[in-house]
């Protein structure tokens, strides 16, 4: 188990344990399939899971989100629990993202953000030309892509930041 769960997670999910005769998830106005001897449906089973463990939970989801990127990764759970706890991490008010946008999740390139300086950070990366150079290697096999991107950055350079 990680840190206690978070109260903004375990409240979505109310059990009504009166639920039991029914078959049904014991979660109110689930009307899921319980799995297995559980008492919730898998679905829930999941969402309390991610409640009680946020860190794996957040590493999960880096790790899927870099896989379908693409993008290299070499975190390990205990790595990342040790950078959590030293850096201060909070998910409601951090983002966690690579120091180098060329480079994979891997220890020596994340840093912790703050939501917003995130987003300004990723408008100005657009406009450097290494970025850009990299994107353009990256996307050499798909032009639809790169129009969109390119889009983007218009609307993105029209912004104040
Ligand atoms: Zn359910």
């Amino acid at each position: 188990m990680d840190t206690p769960a978070s109260p903004r997670l375990t409240a979505s999910i109310t059990r009504l344990p009166a639920k039991r005769k029914t078959g049904c998830c014991d979660v109110k106005h689930c009307r899921n399939r319980r799995r297995g001897k559980s008492f919730m449906c898998s679905k829930h089973i999941m969402q309390e899971w991610r409640a009680n463990n946020p860190v794996t939970s957040i590493l999960n989801t880096i790790r899927d989100r870099a896989r379908r990127r693409g993008i290299p990764f070499s975190l390990s759970l205990q790595e990342f629990k040790e950078f959590c706890a030293t850096n201060g991490y909070n998910s409601r008010q951090h983002h966690i993202d690579r120091d180098d946008p060329t480079d994979g999740y891997h220890l020596h390139n994340i840093v912790v953000l703050g939501a917003s300086a995130n987003i300004a950070k990723g408008n100005r990366e657009r406009h450097s030309p290494r970025y850009q150079a990299y994107l353009a290697s990256r996307m050499a096999d798909s032009r639809r892509q790169a129009d969109n991107l390119r889009q983007a950055h218009e609307e993105a350079a029209e912004l104040p930041y």
